[in-house]
């Protein structure tokens, strides 16, 4: 079945450009020093969630129905780069309501929908993600963590780690195994709601080296009881409903950076713009100026891509996959050269917290290797779009 390739405005339409204002104004009042207290002092961001909800900013993609702004993956990814480019750039959104909400809009069933989706679209409800495994990471067909029915029951047993923000979740959208893998080595996956304080999940917080309120932690499952009721989409292919949600996590992730790198070139710029050190802005040396702009140039090109796999993945194309990984990876080389440019133009105070770009080093390095890494993008794209031949 062939899908209409959508068109591409190459400017933002009006409603798009009331969009980024709206949210450009909440951002602006809490800015990136609310982002860094809150992430320093362990908290969460939550009069800012709850501010974001009840602008109807968190639903945008989920249907009107179930209280959300019936639009797509493309007003989500506007959302998430506009409130990074004032220096808060929630990972959290690239999570709860780009893959939870997604995927249970997706593949859950009535029930699932109107227990899930109001809470998720108005801010009440944030949804953690679980299916990496420390003994299957890039590979998710190996992922050990089974699900077994029990009468009308599943019982859930296994570990995850490197699961962002449990400690902010009602529940968590767990992908686990409920049979072998086939000869094709595809395993056969399927999801499952669970809340988070079921009995039986531990949780233990991961230390890593970034800033932001989003936390990493290690889940452990031990006999986790689960109704029948929880199992979102089909026993056996979850692989399907996966993807409906890991596509808008890339979109997500690519939205955020392109956010975070015009947060960086906005103050690199202005710094190089007023800073003299030999009688003129040190901007006028093409040095400075040179990898700002160079920076910039990729950073467009970032958005581009990602608007265009926004537009693809909403359509419903094939070429969603794709254009979802290639936004991604452009976005986090983008950002890393945007944020690593703007540093540079600071000089020593590209290392102070005050300045509020060194703040965002951690961050930006981690998308070359979450949600997906740049290596395997690339073995995907030289694949799926070049034909070579599979190279693991
Ligand atoms: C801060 C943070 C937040 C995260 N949040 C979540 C979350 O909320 N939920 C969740 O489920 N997961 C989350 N993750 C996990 C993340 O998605 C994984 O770390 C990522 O997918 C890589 O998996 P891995 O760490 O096991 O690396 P591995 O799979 O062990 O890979 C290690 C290295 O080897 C390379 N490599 C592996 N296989 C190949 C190959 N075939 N060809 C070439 N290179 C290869 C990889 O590219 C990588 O560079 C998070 C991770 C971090 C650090």
């Amino acid at each position: 079945m062939g899908v209409t390739a959508p068109a591409l405005p190459l400017v933002d339409p009006p409603e798009v450009v009331a969009l980024r204002g709206t949210v450009r104004a909440i951002g602006a009042r809490y800015g990136h020093d609310y982002f860094v207290r809150t992430a320093r002092e362990g908290g969460n961001p939550r009069e800012l969630w709850r501010e974001l909800g009840e602008a109807g900013l968190l639903g945008v993609n989920i249907a009107e129905e179930h209280g959300g702004g019936g639009a797509g993956i493309a007003d989500l990814a506007v959302v998430t780069e506009e409130l990074a480019a004032t220096g808060v750039p929630l990972m959290l959104l690239a999570l709860s309501p780009a893959v939870c909400a997604t995927i249970l809009g997706k593949h859950g069933t009535g029930a699932q929908r109107g227990r899930w989706l109001p809470g998720l679209a108005s801010g009440e409800t944030v949804m953690a993600f679980a299916i990496t495994e420390p003994d299957a990471g890039s590979n998710a067909h190996r992922i050990r963590t089974t699900a077994t029915r029990d009468g009308d029951d599943w019982v859930l047993d296994g570990s995850k780690y490197y699961v962002s923000h449990v400690d902010n979740a009602q529940a968590i959208l767990v992908v686990a195994r409920t049979g072998e893998v086939d000869d094709r080595g595809r395993g056969s996956l399927s999801l499952f709601v669970v809340e988070s304080d079921a009995p039986g999940i531990g949780a233990s917080p991961i230390p890593v080296e970034i800033t932001s309120p989003e936390r990493q932690f290690v889940l452990t499952f031990d006999g986790v009881r689960v109704p029948g009721s929880a199992l979102v989409g089909e026993e056996g292919k979850g692989l399907g409903a996966l993807f409906s949600g890991l596509n808008p996590e890339r979109i997500g992730s690519a939205a955020l950076l392109n956010g975070i790198a015009r947060y960086a070139l906005d103050k690199g710029a202005r710094y190089a713009g007023e800073r003299e050190v030999w009688g003129v802005p040190i901007g006028a040396h093409q040095a400075v100026a040179h990898p700002l702009a160079k920076a910039h140039v990729e950073v467009e090109a970032a958005r581009l891509l990602t608007a265009r796999a926004a537009a693809l993945y909403d359509a419903g194309s094939p070429e969603a996959g794709g254009a979802s990984s290639m936004a991604k990876y452009l976005a986090a080389e983008a950002a890393g050269h945007a944020l690593d440019a703007a540093m540079q133009a600071h000089g020593g105070n590209g290392m102070a917290t005050e300045y509020g770009l060194a703040t965002l080093s951690g961050l930006v390095r981690l998308f070359r290797i979450a949600p997906v890494s740049e290596e395997m993008v690339l073995n995907h794209i030289a694949q799926h779009e070049l034909g070579l031949p599979k190279s693991y």
